[in-house]
C-alpha cells in the first residue's frame, strides 16, 4: 500500500528545521510520497502583518523542498482559500488516493494541541501521526499513549536532531542581517530579492555574490576590500549610515566585468532609459546596470541604488552616501596617483571640498587621455562651484 506523508504548515518562511524533520520522517516511515502543503490561513494563529502572500509562501516552499526525492509541494489549501482545516485537506486527499496509507507529519507543539483542532476526533481516528521534537530531545510518550487509548491513533515518534529555530524568530533575525544559515540558498535569495520580512542581506553573502560576478583575470579583491573599509570610515566620520555605505561599496562594481551587451540586456530587462552618451561609453554603463542588479536582485534601498548609480559620473546635488561612495572609490587604500594624499585628507575634513577636487582631477585626467567627459560630471562640479559663490 502506498504510504503518503502530509506536512502542513505556514512556512513563513520554510527553514532547515522543517526540511530536516521532513527528510528524517520520510526516511524513518519509508514514505512513497511526501506532500508539503502550505496553509492559506492557519486556523490556530494569525499571520503576522506584512506577511508575504500565500503564493509567495508557496513558492518559497517549492524552493525549499525541491531537492528532496519524492517530495511535492501542493497548492490545494491555498487554492481552497480561507481557513485551512486539516480535516478538509485529509478528506480531499483520501478521495484522491483511495488505497493509500496517510500520515500527518508534525512537530511536538502541534501534536500537543491536536485535540483542539477542528475535526480532531475524526483526524485522530483516521490518520497516523508522525511526530518529531522541535527543541527538546524527546516527544512526550504519555501523550501518544493517551491518543491511542482514546481514539485508537497510531503515533510514530521520529528521532531527529532538532534544529532550534522557528519562523517567528527567523523573521526577526532576518531584519538584522542574520539567519541565513537556517535557510536554503534559494529561499534566502528569494527573500532578499523580494524584500520580504524587512530582510537586509548578510554582508558575507553579498561579498560572495559580488566576487562571483567578477569574472576578470585581474584580482579585484584589493579594490573591493579597500573601498569597503574606506566607505565605512567615511560614513563614520560624516554620520552616514555605515551599513548602507558598506552595502553600496560591496556592490558598486558588481556588473563591471560583464560585456556591453550583457549590461544592455540588464537595463532592458528592468526597463531603464539610458542616455545616448552613456550608451556610447561602456565604462559608464556598469554604474547603471550595477545599480539595477543591486536593487532588483539584492533588495538594496533607494539610497544605495543611487550611490551605485552615480558613482562614476557624480551628479548635481549628491546625497551624503553618494559623495561617500564616489570618494571612497577614488581614495581607497589600494589606489596610487599624484595628489592622492591631499584628496584623502580633504575627504575627512571638508567632504564637499574633496568632492570638488575629485571631480576636477577626474575631468583633467580624462582631458589628458583624450576622453570626452560625460556632461553630468561637469554639472556636478558646476553645482558645487555655484554653491560656494
Ligand atoms: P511560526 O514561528 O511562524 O509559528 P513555525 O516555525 O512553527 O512557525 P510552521 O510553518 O507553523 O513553522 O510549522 C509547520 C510544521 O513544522 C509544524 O508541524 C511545526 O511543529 C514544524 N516545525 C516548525 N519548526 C520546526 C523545527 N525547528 N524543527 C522541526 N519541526 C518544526
Amino acid at each position: 500500500m502506498m504510504k503518503i506523508g502530509i506536512f502542513g504548515g505556514t512556512f513563513n518562511p520554510p527553514h532547515r528545521g522543517h526540511i530536516n524533520s521532513a527528510k528524517q520522517t520520510q526516511c524513518q516511515l519509508g514514505l512513497d510520497k511526501l506532500l508539503v502543503i502550505p496553509t492559506a490561513m492557519p486556523p490556530h494563529k494569525e499571520l503576522p502583518e506584512h506577511s508575504p502572500t500565500p503564493e509567495m509562501r508557496l513558492e518559497m516552499a517549492r524552493l525549499a523542498f525541491e531537492g528532496i526525492k519524492n517530495a511535492a509541494v501542493s497548492d490545494m489549501e491555498i487554492k481552497r482559500g480561507g481557513k485551512s482545516y486539516t480535516k478538509d485537506t485529509l478528506l480531499e486527499l483520501k478521495a484522491l488516493y483511495k488505497d493509500a496509507e496517510i500520515w500527518l507529519i508534525m512537530g511536538e507543539d502541534m501534536f500537543l494541541s491536536i485535540e483542539s483542532w477542528y475535526g480532531a476526533e475524526w483526524i485522530l481516528a483516521n490518520t497516523g501521526l508522525a511526530v518529531f521534537a522541535r527543541d527538546v530531545k524527546s516527544v512526550p510518550v504519555s501523550h501518544s499513549e493517551k491518543l491511542k487509548s482514546l481514539y485508537g491513533t497510531t503515533v510514530e515518534l521520529i528521532s531527529t536532531e532538532p534544529v532550534n529555530i522557528s519562523s517567528t524568530s527567523l523573521r526577526s533575525f532576518l531584519k538584522k542581517r542574520k539567519g541565513r544559515e537556517y535557510l536554503s540558498e534559494e529561499v534566502y535569495t528569494y527573500i532578499i530579492k523580494n524584500r520580504l520580512y524587512g530582510a537586509a542581506p548578510d554582508f558575507d553573502w553579498l561579498r560572495e555574490k559580488s566576487r562571483r560576478m567578477y569574472r576578470q583575470a585581474v584580482d579585484r579583491r584589493p579594490h573591493l576590500e579597500g573601498i569597503e573599509q574606506e566607505a565605512v570610515r567615511l560614513a563614520r566620520r560624516w554620520g552616514c549610515n555605515q551599513e548602507e555605505a558598506r552595502t553600496a561599496a560591496i556592490l558598486h562594481d558588481i556588473t563591471k566585468s560583464l560585456d556591453t551587451n550583457e549590461q544592455l540586456k540588464i537595463c532592458e530587462k528592468y526597463g531603464t532609459i539610458i542616455d545616448v552618451a552613456e550608451k556610447r561609453m561602456p565604462k559608464l554603463l556598469h554604474a547603471i546596470s550595477g545599480a539595477l542588479v543591486a536593487y532588483h536582485e539584492f533588495g538594496v534601498s533607494d539610497e544605495v541604488y543611487n550611490a551605485i548609480r552615480w558613482h562614476t559620473t557624480g551628479r548635481e546635488n549628491m546625497s551624503l552616501l553618494e559623495k561617500i561612495i564616489y570618494l571612497a572609490d577614488y581614495i581607497e587604500p589600494s589606489r596610487e596617483f599624484d595628489g592622492l594624499e591631499r584628496l584623502r585628507s580633504l575627504a575627512y575634513t571638508d567632504i564637499d571640498g574633496a568632492l570638488k577636487l575629485g571631480l576636477e582631477m577626474s575631468l583633467r585626467d580624462m582631458k589628458r587621455r583624450g576622453v570626452t567627459a560625460h556632461q553630468r560630471t561637469r554639472n556636478a562640479l558646476d553645482y558645487l562651484v555655484s554653491k560656494e559663490g
